[in-house]
C-alpha cells in the first residue's frame, strides 16, 4: 500500500526542519526515503508541506530560473550532501529528487559514503584502482610472499585466512585504527607479558606468547598489505573512510572547503554507520550542524558488514541537543501484522522513548504461526498454500517467501517446481547456472585441455554423442595410466583405436578446441567467448534468461578488463580461479517476467521492498536465529572506540533481522516455524507468542502434519528439462557429420543418478578412504569411484607421498646405523616435484614446512630403539560381498606380540577425538587381526606437521561395530544410492562443475 501522498504531521516536521541536527527514527514503512527525499527538495525549494495532489513543488520555472538561489531557500544543489551505503539506494535516492525537481540542472550530491570519500581523495590525490573485498583476496594472494605470513596460513590452501585478515583489518579501519596504531597496542601487550610471565605456569605462558605472536603477525601484515595496495596504486574500499578522516585532519583547508560547501548533510540508513562514518561526518559539519540523520536502529541488520551497533548513541553524543522525530506511522502493514511485531522487537535493547507504531489500516487476517515437524513438511504446505492463494487472484508477484540464507529455499523451490509454480529467486549467482557452467567448461578446456571435469561436462553435451560405457573406458585408462581423459582421446585418434571414436562427436570437438585455442593466443577472452558462442551456434532469444545471464557475464568480463593488464584467456584463467577460490559471484539480473513469479530471496535483500503476502520460511533453531560465527580474528575489545556491545548482540541482530521480515509484509504473514516432535523450536518462537493477548488476537497457529513421502521426493532420475529450444542449433551444423543437438545443457541431473554400475554378482571393492568419502558425500563417492572422473594434480596429496617415502626411506636408513637429517634432506630434494602445487609460493611453503618437519622427525626419533616391522603393508580383506583393501603405514612390534599400527598425517594435526573416531584406524585394526593375524593394541596417527603421535585403542567389540557399519555402506552403495551432500566439503570439491546439487536448473 502506497503512503498518502500528503506528509503527516511528524514527516512534515522532518521535512521543514531549520537549523541544527536532527535525528529521524524512521519505523518499517513510515515513509523514510520519502521524508529524505522531501527534506532535500525543502531545502532547494522552502516549499512547506504542499498539500495533496500532484503539485507537490513550486514550478520551478517560475520560482527561479535554474541555476540561481531558489527564494526562501538559500540552497544551491551542490549545498547538499546526502549519503547512503548502497548504489542502488543513491540511484533511487536521485530518482526521487529528479522526480520532484525536473527542472534542476544539477542534482546535489548524493552517493554512498564510500563513492564519496573516493572522489574526495581522487581530487586531492590521483586516480587510484579501487579494490573491492573479492579483489583484495586476489590481490594478496598474488603477493603471498610479501606478507611474511606464519600463523596465518595453511600449506594446502594458501589463501584460507585472507579474507579473515582483511575483514580484520577492515575492522580496524572502522575504529579509525592504522597499522602503526595496531603496533604499539602489540607491543604493549608484550610488555605487559613479560612483566607478568615468571608468575606464570608454563602452559600458561606458553599460551600468552602464542597469542603475542598472533598479534605481532597481525599488525606486521596489515603494515605489509597496505605498503602493497598504495605502491601499486590501489586503495582498498575498507581504507576510503579512514584515508578521508586522515586527509581532513592533515590538510584542515581541504576539510574547510567542504564544510564551506555543504551547508546540509543528509544520512539515509543512519542505523549502519559505524564509529568511521560518525568521525567523518563529525568532521564534515560545522556549527549550527546541519545534518540529518535517518534511520531505524530496530533495522539494524548489517553488523557483518562492519555497522556499528550503537550508531544512534553515537549520534546524541556527536550531536549533543538534537531534535528527534519519531515516524511511528506506519502506511504498510495491517494492525495485527504490526501488534506483533511489535511483541517481537520489544524483546531487544532499543532507542530510548521510542513509540510504538500505528497505523490507519484494518485489523486485516491473523498472522499465521506455521508449525511443522519438518522442512519436507513446511515446504509441502506452504506450496498448497501459494497455489490455494494463487487460485484466489492473488497475483503470484504479490507474494514473497523470505527465508534466513540461501540454501533453506531448496526444498520449497523443489515443490514449486513440481507443482509448476512461477518463481524468481533474487540474488542467485549466474556462475551457478547452466549456461555459465557451460561456458566456462569450454573456456577451461580451451586454456587447459588436461581439465578432466570440464572435458567430462562437455562430453556429456548431447552435441558430442559421446556414449557414457566410451567415456568410462577413456577415464578408467586416464586413471590406470596417471594422463588425463585429454591424452587418452588424442592417443585413440591418433592410434590405430580411432574407430572407437567413430560416431562420436569428438574429432570436431578436437578440432574446435585446437582452433578455439589458437585463436584466444592474440584474442581478447570477450572475443573469444563470442567466437565460442559462434561456434557452438548459440542463438538467445531476447528473453530467454540465459541471454541475461551471459550479457552479466560480459558485464564482468569488461569490469576485469578495466582493471587487467592483459586481456587474455591465460590472464582472465588465473584471475577467475582465484576469483572464485575468494567466494565471488556475479548477481544474476533480474529475470524478466518476474512480477508474475513468487519472489524468494533472503531477509535481508528484502530490506527496503513491501509484498502483500510474505511467507517468512523456517523459523527453526540454528536457522533462524543463525547460529553465530565468530570472527576468525577477534578485535580486541580493548581497541573498541564506540559503545560497548551488549552481550546477546549475536541473537539481538538476528531478532531484528526476523522484525525486518515481519514488518515487509501488507496484508497478510506467515510465520513458518518447523522443530521436530520433542525438540526445542526457534527461540523465536516464543519471542513472538509471549504476549498472552496478542497471540489471541492477532495469532493463528497452523500444525502441519508430517508430508507424505511421495508429496516431498522426487524420484532420483527425474531431472528439471535443462533445454531451452532457443538455444538449440540448427541440424546439420558446422561441424558435418556431427550430431544434432545442443552442445550445451548436459543431462547431469540423469547422468549423475544413473543406476546399473554395480554388478550383483561383483565383490564390492572398498578402502578405508572410499568410506570415508561415501560418508562426507555419496555423489562424491561417485564421481571417483564408478564414474572414475580423475581429478588434477592435488597439493596435499603429492606433498604426503613426498613425505610418507621420506619416512619410509628413514627407516630403511636407520638399519643400517644412525641417521642424521642431511641425507633425508637430500633424499627428499632428490624426489621432490614441481609438478601438483597451485603456484611458486605453494611449492616454496610446502618445500620449507617438509623440511623442518623431517628435521623435527630426526630429531624426535634419534633415540627410538625399535625398528618398524613392516612399512606399506598391504592387505584385502574379505568380507563376504565386500573386499576391503588397503595399506598401513607402519606397523610396529609392542611387548607380549602385540604391534602399534601407525598413519602419518601431514595435514592439520590430528585430534585425540579424530584417533578415537578414525573410520581408518579401524579399518587397520581389522586388517591387522583378520588379515595380517597381528594383534594390534595400540593405534597411533603420528602428525609429521608437529611430530606428536596421537594413540588410541580399539576394542573386538568396537570392531565388530565397524564391519557392521561398513556391511550398511555398501548396502547403501549396492542399492546405488548416491544423493549428494552439498556442504562444507563441496568447496573443496573437484567434481563441483558436474554436481547436479550445484546447478540452478530454472
Ligand atoms: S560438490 Fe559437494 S555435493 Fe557435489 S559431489 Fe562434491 S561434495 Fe558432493
Amino acid at each position: 500500500m502506497s503512503p498518502a501522498f500528503k506528509l503527516n504531521p511528524e514527516q512534515s516536521k522532518a521535512v521543514e526542519h531549520g537549523e541544527g541536527p536532527l535525528l529521524i527514527i524512521a519505523g518499517p514503512g513510515s515513509g523514510k526515503t520519502r521524508v529524505i527525499t522531501q527534506r532535500i527538495v525543502h531545502l532547494l525549494t522552502g516549499a512547506g508541506n504542499p498539500g495533496p495532489g500532484p503539485a507537490l513543488l513550486p514550478d520551478l520555472r517560475t520560482s527561479a530560473p535554474a541555476g540561481e538561489e531558489y527564494a526562501g531557500a538559500g540552497i544551491q544543489p551542490e549545498n547538499i550532501l546526502a549519503l547512503t551505503f548502497t548504489e542502488k539506494a543513491a540511484r533511487e535516492m536521485q530518482r526521487r529528487v529528479r522526480e520532484s525537481l525536473p527542472e534542476i540542472e544539477a542534482l546535489p550530491q548524493i552517493s554512498t559514503f564510500h563513492a564519496f570519500c573516493y572522489e574526495v581523495l581522487r581530487k586531492r590525490h590521483f586516480e587510484r584502482k579501487l579494490l573491492d573485498k573479492v579483489d583484495v583476496w586476489i590481490f594478496l594472494r598474488q603477493r603471498m610472499e610479501s606478507l611474511d605470513l606464519q600463523f596465518y596460513q595453511k600449506l594446502a590452501e594458501p589463501g584460507a585466512f585472507l579474507h579473515s585478515l582483511n575483514d580484520f583489518f577492515s575492522r580496524c579501519q572502522d575504529e579509525l585504527i592504522e597499522p602503526p596504531d595496531f603496533e604499539r597496542y602489540a607491543v604493549a601487550m608484550e610488555m605487559d607479558f613479560q612483566a607478568i610471565a615468571p608468575t606464570l605456569d608454563p602452559a600458561e605462558r606458553l599460551l600468552l606468547l602464542e597469542d603475542i605472536q598472533k598479534k605481532r603477525e597481525l599488525a606486521r601484515v596489515f603494515r605489509n598489505s597496505r605498503k602493497l595496495i598504495e605502491e601499486a596504486g590501489s586503495s582498498s574500499l575498507g581504507s576510503l573512510i579512514p584515508e578521508t578522516v586522515r586527509l581532513f585532519d592533515r590538510e584542515p583547508e581541504v576539510l574547510e572547503s567542504y564544510r564551506q560547501l555543504f551547508r546540509y548533510v543528509l544520512v539515509d540508513e543512519f542505523q549502519d554507520t559505524n564509529y568511521a562514518q560518525v568521525e567523518l561526518l563529525k568532521r564534515l559539519v560545522k556549527p549550527p550542524y546541519n545534518i540529518t540523520a535517518v534511520g531505524d536502529d530496530d533495522q539494524a541488520i548489517y553488523r557483518f558488514r562492519g555497522a556499528s551497533h550503537g550508531a544512534f548513541k553515537m549520534f546524541d553524543e556527536a550531536f549533543p541537543g538534537h531534535e528527534t522525530v519519531f515516524l511511528d506511522t506506519n502506511f504498510r502493514s495491517t494492525r495485527r501484522i504490526l501488534r506483533v511485531a511489535e511483541v517481537l522487537i520489544a524483546k531487544n535493547d532499543r532507542y530510548e522513548a521510542k513509540p510504538q507504531l500505528r497505523t490507519s489500516r484494518e485489523e486485516g487476517a491473523p498472522v499465521y504461526l506455521l508449525q511443522s515437524p519438518d522442512f519436507e513438511s513446511e515446504a509441502a504446505w506452504i506450496t498448497g498454500e501459494v497455489a490455494r492463494l494463487i487460485q484466489h487472484q492473488t497475483p503470484p508477484g504479490d507474494i514473497a517467501v523470505l527465508y534466513r540464507a540461501h540454501n533453506h529455499r531448496d526444498p520449497l523451490v523443489e515443490q514449486f517446481r513440481r507443482r509448476k509454480i512461477p518463481f524468481a529467486i533474487r540474488g542467485l549467482s549466474i556462475l551457478s547456472t547452466v549456461i555459465l557452467r557451460d561456458l566456462m567448461a569450454y573456456l577451461n578446456i580451451i586454456h587447459s585441455p588436461h581439465d578432466n571435469i570440464s572435458l567430462t561436462r562437455v562430453l556429456l553435451t548431447p552435441r558430442w554423442n559421446f556414449p557414457e560405457e566410451l567415456a568410462l573406458e577413456a577415464r578408467g585408462q586416464a586413471w590406470r595410466d596417471r594422463c588425463s581423459l585429454y591424452d587418452v582421446l588424442e592417443s585413440w585418434e591418433r592410434a590405430g583405436s580411432a574407430h572407437r571414436l567413430a560416431g562420436t562427436g569428438w574429432p570436431h570437438l578436437h578440432r574446435l578446441l585446437g582452433e578455439l585455442r589458437k585463436y584466444a593466443e592474440h584474442a581478447s577472452v570477450a572475443a573469444l567467448l563470442q567466437r565460442l558462442i559462434g561456434r557452438l551456434e548459440l542463438n538467445f532469444l531476447p528473453h530467454d534468461p540465459d541471454s541475461a545471464y551471459v550479457a552479466a557475464f560480459r558485464k564482468f568480463l569488461e569490469k576485469w578488463e578495466g582493471k587487467s593488464e592483459s586481456w587474455k584467456l591465460d590472464a582472465f584463467w588465473e584471475y577467475f580461479q582465484y576469483f572464485r577460490e575468494a567466494g565471488g559471484q556475479i548477481e544474476a539480473p533480474e529475470p524478466a517476467g518476474s512480477a508474475n513469479a513468487v519472489q524468494m530471496m533472503t531477509v535481508h535483500a528484502a530490506k527496503g521492498l513491501e509484498f502483500p503476502v510474505a511467507f517468512i520460511l523456517s523459523v527453526a533453531s540454528r536457522r533462524f536465529p543463525h547460529s553465530e560465527q565468530k570472527p576468525v580474528i577477534e578485535f580486541p575489545e580493548s581497541l573498541r572506540k564506540g559503545p560497548p556491545p551488549p552481550a546477546n548482540i549475536h541473537e539481538q541482530e538476528e531478532r531484528r533481522l526476523l522484525y525486518v521480515g515481519l514488518t515487509r509484509a501488507e496484508d497478510r504473514l506467515y510465520v513458518s516455524s518447523v522443530a521436530k516432535p520433542g525438540k526445542k523450536p526457534s527461540v523465536f518462537v516464543s519471542d513472538l507468542t509471549s504476549n498472552l493477548a496478542v497471540e489471541a488476537r492477532d495469532m493463528e497457529r497452523v500444525q502441519v502434519l508430517e508430508a507424505p513421502p511421495e508429496a516431498v521426493q522426487t524420484p532420483r532420475t527425474e531431472a528439471p528439462s535443462p533445454e531451452r529450444p532457443s538455444a538449440r542449433p540448427p541440424q546439420g551444423s558446422l561441424f558435418g557429420e556431427a550430431t544434432d543437438g545442443p552442445a550445451i545443457y548436459p543431462p547431469l541431473a540423469a547422468w549423475a543418478g544413473r543406476t546399473s554400475m554395480i554388478k550383483p554378482e561383483e565383490k564390492l571393492q572398498l578402502s578405508a578412504s572410499a568410506l570415508e568419502t561415501y560418508d562426507t558425500c555419496p555423489q562424491k563417492f561417485m564421481f571417483s569411484h564408478y564414474l572414475k572422473i580423475p581429478t588434477g594434480p592435488q597439493p596435499a596429496l603429492t606433498f604426503g607421498n613426498i613425505m610418507h617415502q621420506c619416512v619410509r626411506r628413514y627407516f630403511e636408513m636407520r638399519r643400517q646405523g644412525p641417521v642424521s637429517f642431511e641425507p633425508l634432506q637430500a633424499y627428499f630434494e632428490q624426489i621432490w616435484k614441481g609438478a601438483g602445487f597451485e603456484d611458486d609460493y605453494q611449492e616454496q611453503a610446502y618445500k620449507k614446512a617438509g623440511l623442518e618437519q623431517l628435521r623435527g622427525f630426526v630429531s624426535r626419533h634419534e633415540s627410538v630403539t625399535l625398528l618398524p616391522l613392516a612399512a606399506e603393508a598391504h592387505f584385502s580383506l574379505d568380507l563376504g560381498d565386500v573386499l576391503l583393501e588397503g595399506r598401513i603405514d607402519q606397523i610396529n612390534p609392542l611387548p607380549e606380540q602385540s604391534v602399534e599400527l601407525v598413519d602419518y598425517k601431514t595435514g592439520r594435526p590430528p585430534s585425540q577425538k579424530d584417533a578415537d573416531k578414525s573410520l581408518q584406524l579401524s579399518v587397520y585394526a581389522l586388517a591387522a587381526r583378520d588379515h595380517l593375524h597381528l594383534n594390534p593394541t595400540r593405534l597411533t596417527f603420528y602428525s609429521l606437521t608437529n611430530n606428536e603421535p596421537v594413540r588410541t585403542v580399539r576394542t573386538p567389540k568396537a570392531l565388530d561395530l565397524v564391519v557392521s557399519e561398513i556391511r550398511e555402506v555398501a548396502a547403501q552403495i549396492r542399492k546405488q544410492l548416491f544423493p549428494p551432500k552439498p556442504g562444507f566439503a563441496c568447496k573443496f570439491c573437484d567434481y563441483e562443475l558436474i554436481c547436479p546439487a550445484h546447478e540452478e536448473t530454472f
